[in-house]
């Protein structure tokens, strides 16, 4: 229900406990908006005025589809999370350590409307996308969506001294855990003819960056992956879209030592760092706009401007 219907369907509500008839207007209103009069506990002639069950039902009601974001405890994954819960989705907040984060995130959604679950899995392994995937399925009984792979990590060092582990690592999250996600969202989304993949990717997989070979072979990967899956999934009313977001403010950023910073600014057309909304309403968009779903295969950027040119 839009909130603006609940506020005229409370006042019609108070109005019949208290036994007062509607007006003309309320019932032309009451039909516009489809409340069935009898619904609403109102009878004519003999029968007598009772609030019936409809009057009870929950206030705020999530409406939207089930949403999965992996890594929506924190940072860009958050705002994502905040932003679908919003728009009265079913949202699925994955983290992999940070539970009373990822729980605040739920309980924010609750608040907007929406309806939430926390989920611990890593995303990096396959255990990990299957049990966050049979938790969704408990929570809720109908199909995933959309799925937002978000979920990422660094672990920066120039080539000459990466260690295997740190080269594994991120592809296992940044890469694998994707495909992982993106292949039981497919088996479900298939099968329902509807379905949203978005990844988030980033502009160092476009242009690459020093220190990040492992980082932006994952994300160039992750780039490929979905312009491959968009092509395999358009005949089943599955759109498959990628973000490549510049330099955003949160924990992965705040790393940075401050020389890396200036000299990272001096090259944002827009002089500064992007916020995790500015993704999260690219993500909002894909996601639930009618008019996204011509759009598929593609990598949009949000980068103030840092990667004009490369795609
Ligand atoms: P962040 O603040 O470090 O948050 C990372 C999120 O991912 C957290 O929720 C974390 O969960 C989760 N996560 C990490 N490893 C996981 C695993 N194995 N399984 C499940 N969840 C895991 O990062 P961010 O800056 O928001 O980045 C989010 C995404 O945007 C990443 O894919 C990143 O590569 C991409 N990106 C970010 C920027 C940027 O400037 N920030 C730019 C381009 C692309 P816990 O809280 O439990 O640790």
């Amino acid at each position: 229900m839009h909130p603006a219907d609940f506020l005229v369907a409370k006042d019609f509500t108070s109005r019949a406990e208290e036994q007062i008839p509607p007006t003309p207007i309320e019932m032309r209103a009451m039909l516009l908006l489809g409340l069935s009069v009898a619904a609403r506990g109102y009878t004519f002639g003999s029968r007598s005025l009772a609030v019936t069950s409809r009057a009870a039902t929950p206030v705020m009601e999530a409406t939207g589809p089930v949403c999965i974001v992996t890594g929506g405890s924190r940072g860009l994954g958050r705002a994502i999370a905040l932003a679908l819960g919003k728009e009265k989705c079913k949202v699925v907040v994955n983290y992999a350590a940070s539970a009373a984060a990822a729980e605040k995130v739920v309980e924010e959604i609750k608040a907007m409307g929406g309806d939430g679950v926390a989920v611990q899995a890593d995303t990096g392994t396959q255990e990990g996308i299957e049990k966050l995937f049979k938790a969704t399925a408990e929570k809720w009984d109908e199909p995933v969506g959309v799925l937002v792979n978000n979920a990422g990590i660094t672990r920066d060092t120039l080539v000459l001294r990466m260690k295997p582990s740190q080269w594994q690592e991120v592809i296992d999250v940044n890469l694998n855990g994707v495909f992982y996600a993106s292949q039981a969202a497919t088996k479900i989304m298939m099968k329902a003819r509807k379905g949203r993949i978005i990844n988030i990717a980033s502009v160092v997989g476009r242009f690459g960056n020093i220190g990040q070979a492992n980082y932006a072979a994952a994300k160039g990967g992750v780039i490929a992956m979905t312009m491959s899956m968009a092509r395999e999934l358009g005949s089943r009313g599955v759109t498959v879209n990628a973000i490549a977001p510049g330099f955003i403010e949160s924990d992965m950023t705040a790393e940075l030592p401050k020389e890396i910073v200036d000299g990272v600014m001096k090259n944002i057309p827009l002089g500064r760092f992007g916020k995790p909304d500015e993704v999260a309403g690219l993500v909002k968009y894909l996601a639930l706009d009618p008019s996204a779903l011509y759009i598929t295969g593609h990598c949009i950027n949000v980068d103030g401007g840092i990667a004009i040119g490369t795609c």
